[in-house]
């Protein structure tokens, strides 16, 4: 969309190849054993029951960063077993997130729902092996002859039902001829195992609701637990990898698959991404989304993938920050620091470099002629030479920012004040010799001086100035609107909550400012949706996507120039 292109870096770097994570010492094992032939095949297996958040980038840098180390491959498979919590809509957000993190799974785009059959038919098979059976219990009885962790459960009085018997209500439950939540089809594991997943799981479900994929040709809908290991064998996954709590549920698929005796993927675990002033559960971020905390899945300040897009961090800085983390079995919090030191190593390296004053405060040259324009050259990017130089027009009449100007400043404040000098970056030495003030006393101009023998930033007798501030000019000046966005939530762990309340107690009623009066450089005047930029000494920003119009262009601060985490990493030397 945006005309200047985020650099797209390969996808994983060379530290990742060398890196020596639990998981990537299991696949080299792997390979060495020539256990499944030295193949390495992943995949990513969200179910599009929400939109992908940077947790999920986790989960994709390692799945597809894995199948690229090895020479393996990665497939994208929804896990779509449960209609009534998704749509079409997430199924198209997830495929053009993953896509826009710069990944690319072929051929190889896979849905559960494509296996309801081969599902459907393995189930039928466990049942005719005595494996399996449908109960009349209800879903809150089910819970109540679950037992607990301390306390076995109970049998289903159904559950000794014969083979015929359940192959016929199964049959049934499928032709539609029984009420949503009336029976289930459970395997027949072990009502006594300390693993309360092997408590004769439940397997299917009647659900009559029509499905995204499948429409209104299935009613019975197999759960979660049932058809992932399956779809996973189906698919030839050799390393099925996924987050710690499916580290119980690994016996039960183990159970499924050697029960079925198909081929075996190996499951392995590891630690979720958590980050501090975050939520990154979909449950939560549902409810922000519905509730109007934020502005839909893409606001800015969402954790989500197409929120941090829309914010302007490039995909690069995401994942060069999952690969920085990596992979572990103990669950943690990383600092969003981090993160955001990452987002800005990207984007000082090829961001272009512009003026735009935020909250503007007019500036008369009085001695600079009234019709005269200069070009004058200012620099698009000191970390980078081929990107060249522009030129920005100066005038008598300008803009600075207000808060670059003080009426009474401290001993320490280096900027404008009356009787004081400052460069304009790019441009000249300026002198405060007046100040205007309206009838309530607020300063509405500054009248000032230029040296015109300072051009280019220096003087000639060698006279100093300690500011250096940024400036438009006014006549030339294009009305921006900017958008500052502060953490969503005001505290490091959004679930610390008093007794009665819930994590949305803790959102930041200051996250969004919105400057409506920003002036901007006429260069910015064609920006393009999606286009980053540096403003000096502001920090960086994105073209908003969604309230850019050809009239008016909208700026998303992605985020400020100062780097916290390296601030905290020198502390901690
Ligand atoms: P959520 O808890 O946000 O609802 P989920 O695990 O239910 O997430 P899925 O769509 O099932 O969401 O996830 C797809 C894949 O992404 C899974 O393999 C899951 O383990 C992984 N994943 C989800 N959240 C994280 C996270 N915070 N860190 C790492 N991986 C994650
Ligand atoms: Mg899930």
């Amino acid at each position: 969309m945006g005309h200047i292109p985020s650099p797209q870096t390969q996808a994983s770097s060379p530290e990742a190849s060398e890196s020596r994570d639990f998981i990537r010492e299991w696949i080299r094992e792997d390979i060495r054993t020539g256990r499944f032939g030295g193949r390495v095949h992943t995949r990513f297996p969200p179910e599009p029951n929400g939109y992908l958040h940077i947790g999920h980038a986790k989960s994709i840098v390692l799945n597809f960063g894995l199948a690229q180390e090895f020479g393996g491959q990665c497939n994208l498979r929804f896990d779509d077993t449960n209609p009534l919590k998704e749509s079409q809509e997430y199924v198209d957000a997830i495929i053009r997130d993953v896509r826009w993190l710069g990944y690319d799974w072929g051929e190889r785009l896979f849905f559960a729902s494509d296996y309801f059959e081969q599902l459907y038919q393995w189930a039928e098979e466990l049942i005719r092996r005595g494996l399996a059976y449908v109960d009349d219990l209800s879903p809150d009885e089910i819970r109540e002859y679950r037992g607990t962790l301390t306390e076995p459960g109970r049998e289903s009085p159904y559950r000794n039902r014969s083979v015929e018997e359940n192959l016929d209500l199964f049959r049934r439950m499928r032709a539609g001829e029984f009420p949503e939540g009336s029976r289930t089809l459970r395997a027949k594991i072990d009502m006594a195992s300390p693993n309360l997943n092997l408590r004769d799981p439940v397997m299917y479900r009647i659900i009559h609701a029509p499905h995204h994929r499948t429409g209104d040709t299935w009613c019975i809908y197999p759960t979660y637990d049932w058809a992932h290991g399956q779809c996973d064998s189906l698919e030839g996954i050799t390393h099925s990898i996924c987050t710690l709590e499916f580290e119980n549920h690994r016996p039960l698929y183990d159970w499924f698959l050697d029960a079925l005796g198909v081929y075996h993927p190996q499951q392995i675990e590891f630690a979720r991404l958590n980050l501090t002033y975050t939520v990154l559960s979909k449950r939560k971020l549902i409810r922000l989304v519905e509730e109007g905390h934020v502005d839909g899945w893409d606001d800015p300040r969402m954790p989500t993938l197409s929120g941090l897009r829309r914010r302007g961090v490039p995909p690069a800085a995401i994942r060069a920050f999952c690969e920085h983390i990596g992979v572990s079995r103990t669950p943690s919090v990383v600092d969003i620091a981090l993160l955001e030191h990452f987002i800005r190593q990207d984007l000082n390296r090829w961001t272009p470099r512009r003026m735009v004053v935020l909250d503007p405060l007019r500036v008369v040259i009085e001695n600079y002629p009234e019709d005269r324009t200069e070009w004058l050259e200012a620099v698009n990017n000191p970390e980078d030479e081929t990107a060249g130089t522009r030129q920005v027009p100066f005038s008598r009449v300008l803009y600075i920012e207000r808060d670059d100007f003080m009426e009474d400043p401290p001993r320490k404040f280096f900027r404008l004040a009356p009787g004081r000098e400052v460069r304009l970056r790019y441009g000249y030495f300026i002198r405060c010799v007046d100040v205007v003030k309206d009838a309530q006393g607020q300063v509405v101009e500054l009248r000032c001086t230029y040296d015109p023998a300072t051009r280019g930033g220096y003087a000639p007798d060698g006279r100093k100035v300690r500011g250096t501030i940024h400036w438009v000019s006014a006549p030339h000046a294009v009305d921006v609107e900017v958008r500052l966005y502060d953490r969503l939530f005001a505290v490091e762990n959004p679930e610390d909550v008093p007794e009665g309340q819930d994590f949305t107690a803790n959102i930041n009623p200051h996250s969004l400012t919105v400057l409506e009066h920003a002036k901007a450089e006429p260069s910015l005047s064609d920006a393009q949706p999606g286009d980053t930029f540096q403003f000096e000494r502001k920090g960086y920003f994105c073209v908003d996507t969604r309230y850019t119009t050809p009239e008016r262009v909208v700026f998303n601060r992605t985020i400020g120039l100062r780097d916290t985490w390296a601030k905290i990493a020198r502390r901690q030397g």
